[in-house]
């Protein structure tokens, strides 16, 4: 049995497993996320949230119009094998294309040599800002170069929580709306990225990764404690919050996605972002270059990052 705290309910294994899939199913038709002809590109790094997105997805989507990207971050003490393992026998066995690749060999360094390079020049960059910025733009180029319709992210429901409280507690708006899945994409260089998972509690992941079966690695990111400090204390916040009144983030996405739906009902004509005049990819409206080409040129790297597709 497993108790379902946001709706009060135990459902068995079958039941709470169902109840999942329905309510992922629910989400991707509510913001059409894409249909059964799209060509779509699985960020998936290892551990159970990947787990849960593929196994989702094999039930939801024709395996051969599937990709999976995963990236080694290359930290000392954190490698996934076995997990990655998993999603390799996975792909072989459904006949989906899985890409490996690196920050090391997007950029020539590893995180571990990139955090090593910025103590040394005295740099204040978090290695959580090096590993999101390099991540996301490998998994955006793999899937642009290899012609996939989507992105698809193993975000849940506490992830997106944070995000959206992150963004009003900044007043950015912009990047709100942009984050929300119906919301508009900024360039054409950007496919469009959505979450299937999004409605999703982190703790229901875990409990359907344990139902299915999956013994996900329990080790940590060494770098864990270096998350943006925000974001680390909306997580405490929004756990006690969700213990005192269960279901609480949930009430909170689902008002936060009608509010920004009024707004982009509102707004259909969305500016296209510019381009870093380094490395060609989009950037932030009044920047010249991107946070990427920011943070290399700060290393005193010359690199100029470009995905290779063998
Ligand atoms: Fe990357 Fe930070 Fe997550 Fe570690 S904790 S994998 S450095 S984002
Ligand atoms: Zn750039």
């Amino acid at each position: 049995m497993v108790y379902q705290r946001h709706t009060g309910r135990a459902l068995c294994r079958e039941c709470f497993i169902r109840d999942v899939l329905e309510r992922v199913k629910a989400e991707v038709a509510t913001h059409k996320m894409f249909t059964p002809g799209n060509r779509l590109m699985l960020a998936l790094s290892g551990g159970k949230d990947s787990f849960v997105l593929l196994d989702v997805m094999l039930q939801l989507h024709n395996p051969s119009r599937m990709g999976i990207v995963t990236i080694i971050e290359g930290i000392p003490g954190y490698n996934r094998e076995e997990d990655i393992q998993w999603i390799k026998d996975m792909a072989r066995d459904f006949g989906i294309d899985h890409f490996i690749t690196s920050i090391k060999e997007y950029v020539g360094h590893s995180l571990q040599e990139l955090v090593e390079m910025a103590d040394e020049k005295g740099l204040d960059v978090s290695p959580c800002t090096f590993c999101g910025v390099i991540r996301r733009r490998i998994i955006n180029e793999y899937a642009r170069e290899l012609g996939f319709d989507r992105v698809l992210t193993a975000h849940n429901l506490d992830d997106e929580v944070q995000t959206a409280l992150m963004n009003m507690l900044r007043g950015d708006i912009f990047r709100l709306v942009q984050s929300h899945p119906s919301g508009p994409t900024l360039s054409r260089l950007f496919v469009r990225k959505v979450k299937p998972l999004r409605k999703i509690y982190e703790e229901e992941i875990t409990s359907y990764a344990y139902l299915k079966g999956f013994r996900f690695q329990q080790t940590e990111c060494p770098y864990i404690r270096f998350r943006p400090t925000l974001r680390a204390r909306l997580r405490e916040h929004l756990f006690r919050l969700e213990r005192d009144s269960p279901g609480s983030m949930l009430r909170f996405l689902n008002k936060v996605d009608c509010v920004i739906n009024e707004f982009i009902e509102e707004y259909t004509e969305f500016p296209e972002l510019p381009r870093c005049v380094r490395c060609g990819e989009p950037t932030a409206f009044g920047r010249k270059y991107c946070i990427l080409c920011e943070l290399l040129m700060k290393l005193g790297l010359d690199v100029v990052p470009r995905v290779r597709i063998f």
